[in-house]
């Protein structure tokens, strides 16, 4: 049976749930805030130049009261609607998006839980707690119910969005509405005709003599576009002024709320914007994907945030904060997927040991299970050391340190952003796939709950940058920042904590192991660094960014070993033995893998 299905504050035809709902097995979720709690420690201890987020990132005493009230909010109050989120997706009628029964409620409690202002300064009416504190809140709503989550990532965006380009008085007005949690906000870049080309939008902005700009075009595929969880939605729309130059130079960002309101957040009318279809998808249902007309009757007021032609650097701020939160959708939905496996396969008895004709023995002891399961435990792990440290690198770009020291952790953060987003959603999805595996039949039916992680965790590879447009942005745009001193600064300091001498027999092997797949990913960078722009950069670059991934993984679950228990360093030891021989040789393939993509009648296959 589910909880939080019930017809309270849903109201209407939708409070009827179905029998095969009630059917429906709710996964357990308990998130994991010890784990959580190490991989802060771990990041943190990597001493990121310019970091002073100690004050309140290093009180484990307070971060562990948070993450612990944090887990009981996803716990009690998101994982239970996780389910009927899947089955009673949202749905439009007349006009209205209906949200899943019970959202609403839950909605209500991560607003009065403050949680919306955990990362916002002070001087905002915020608490001032690191970005990587807040991101470790989010992977736990994410775990427990990834759909509705997505609608607080994105208003987290959206205030770090107006509070980089918004003048004083755009603060003053929209700020307060989505920080306290009474209104939310969503991004909106996608046309029917520009996806992955965002310079290729068709969206207008007309100036009106009043200052305003009056709005027209139509976006798809837009998360939480409509719904009435929220008192208001804040829209941050790129759309082009009249004078805009061709491409992505030529793009503006406006807000248009739904309702208009003055300069005290007093909301007056409905503004001319609306949801005219929402869509049937694989997964993520309880998430209103919406198709938003703007301007319909010529009366879309919309207000430019930032400089003229410069929103695509604009809406970057909400985007890169967002790029970490999506590749830590996978983080989120590897850790729930573990736990319903592990459990899964405690429990499943099949078939007797092998070479043994005694009882049968409960799944989880089989050897390819254990593979998979241990499989599963050392990539979780490793992908949320990754988001933390990438979140940490975010947070020291923000500290009161020099400049140069703002400036470099600024640059490993960028660095490491495509990577976050691009490898931890890849690795979320199959994750989940393995779940299923491990469920045998019983996960590729829907009662069990596994095939609905599995399908919610599709959307983050394609999402915010599909993951081949990361990887291009990696080889082609954050290889050649500054000349590539930030890819050079982090192989420099990975390879001084590698040898920094470990008294440790086995973290010594680990770090001696981790050695030859550095200098490999060292070379396929240079080699990349050289063809910057080039199609043969662009053929090598989804490959390369896995296994840069997958080097930056095993080095990480090395550096959380040396510190850790004998059953941390077989874990490191069990993922680097699995996965570091296939990424190096990925890495001393790419140019022949370039060569044969793309000059096919000279093929030669290297021996
Ligand atoms: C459920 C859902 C929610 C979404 N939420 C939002 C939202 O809130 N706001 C928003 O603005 N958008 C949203 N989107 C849109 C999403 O960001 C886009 O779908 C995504 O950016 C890809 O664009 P596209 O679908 O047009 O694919 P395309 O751009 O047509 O790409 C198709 C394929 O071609 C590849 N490709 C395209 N161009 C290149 C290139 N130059 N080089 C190499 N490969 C290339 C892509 O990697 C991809 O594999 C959402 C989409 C979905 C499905």
């Amino acid at each position: 049976v589910i909880p939080g299905a019930s017809p309270d504050d849903d109201g209407g035809d939708r409070a009827c749930i179905s029998k095969k709902t009630r059917l429906l097995m709710t996964l357990p979720y308990l998130a994991p805030v010890d784990e959580q709690l190490r991989a802060l420690a771990t990041t943190r201890a990597l001493h990121l130049p310019g970091d002073d987020s100690h004050d309140t990132g290093s009180d484990e005493g307070l971060i562990r009261a948070i993450l612990e009230q944090s887990a009981a909010l996803a716990a009690d109050v998101f994982a239970p609607l996780n389910a009927i989120g899947d089955t009673h997706g949202a749905i439009l009628e007349d006009g209205v998006v209906k949200t899943t029964p019970g959202f609403q409620r839950a909605f209500r409690a991560y607003s009065e839980g403050q949680w919306g202002a955990m990362g916002v300064a002070p001087a905002q009416g915020g608490l001032g707690l690191p970005f990587a504190v807040g991101l470790a809140v989010q992977e736990q709503l994410a775990s427990a119910n990834m759909a509705l989550s997505l609608c607080m990532l994105l208003s987290q965006g959206a205030v770090v969005a107006i509070s980089a380009h918004g003048t004083a008085a755009q603060q003053d007005q929209w700020l307060p509405g989505l920080i306290s949690g009474r209104w939310t906000g969503t991004m909106n870049l996608t046309e029917a005709h520009a996806g992955s080309d965002v310079g290729a939008l068709r969206t207008r902005a007309t100036p009106h003599h009043d200052g305003t700009h009056r709005i027209k075009g139509q976006k798809i595929f837009i998360s939480w576009g409509e719904h009435e969880l929220a008192e208001n939605i804040v829209h941050l729309v790129l759309a082009r002024l009249p004078d805009a130059p061709r491409g992505s130079r030529g793009i503006s960002l406006f807000i248009v709320p739904k309702y208009l309101s003055d300069e005290n957040g007093e909301l007056g009318e409905r503004n001319d914007v609306q949801c005219v279809a929402i869509e049937r998808k694989l997964g993520i249902h309880g998430s209103p994907t919406c198709t938003m007309a703007f301007g319909d009757n010529d009366r879309c007021v919309g207000y430019l945030l930032g400089e003229p032609h410069r929103g695509l650097h604009a809406m970057f701020t909400m985007m890169n904060h967002a790029r970490v939160g999506i590749g830590l959708q996978g983080v989120a939905l590897a850790e729930r997927a573990l736990q319903a496996a592990e459990t899964y396969a405690a429990a499943r008895i099949q078939s007797p040991r092998l070479g043994s004709r005694g009882d049968p023995i409960a799944i989880a002891e089989h050897p390819d299970v254990r593979r998979m399961l241990e499989g599963m435990r050392a990539t979780t792990r490793a992908l949320r050391l990754l988001a933390y440290w990438n979140a940490a690198a975010i947070d020291a770009s923000h500290g009161r340190r020099e400049t140069q020291d703002r400036g470099s952790a600024q640059g490993l953060a960028d660095l490491l952003t495509p990577i976050t987003k691009g490898f931890a959603s890849d690795m979320g999805v199959e994750a989940t796939s393995l779940a299923l595996q491990i469920f045998g039949g019983a996960g590729y039916i829907e009662e069990t709950g596994v095939a609905q992680l599995y399908r919610d965790a599709r959307i983050a590879p394609i999402y915010e940058g599909t993951n081949g447009i990361q990887a291009l942005d990696l080889v082609n745009r954050k290889l050649a920042q500054d000349g590539g001193i930030h890819w050079r600064r982090m192989f420099a300091e990975m390879t001084a904590h590698l040898l920094d001498s470990p008294t440790d027999a086995t973290v010594a092997t680990l770090n001696a192991a981790l050695m030859p797949p550095l200098r490999s990913l060292e070379r396929s960078t240079a080699w990349l660094f050289q063809r910057t722009g080039s199609a043969e950069a662009a053929a090598a670059a989804t490959p390369y960014l896995r296994a840069f991934g997958t080097v930056l993984a095993a080095y990480l679950l090395a550096l959380q070993a040396k510190t850790g228990s004998r059953r941390d360093q077989r874990l490191a030891a069990f993922y680097l033995a699995a996965e570091l021989p296939g990424a190096t040789a990925t890495l001393e393939s790419l140019p022949n893998r370039s060569q044969t993509l793309l000059f096919a009648e000279d093929v030669s296959i290297e021996a």
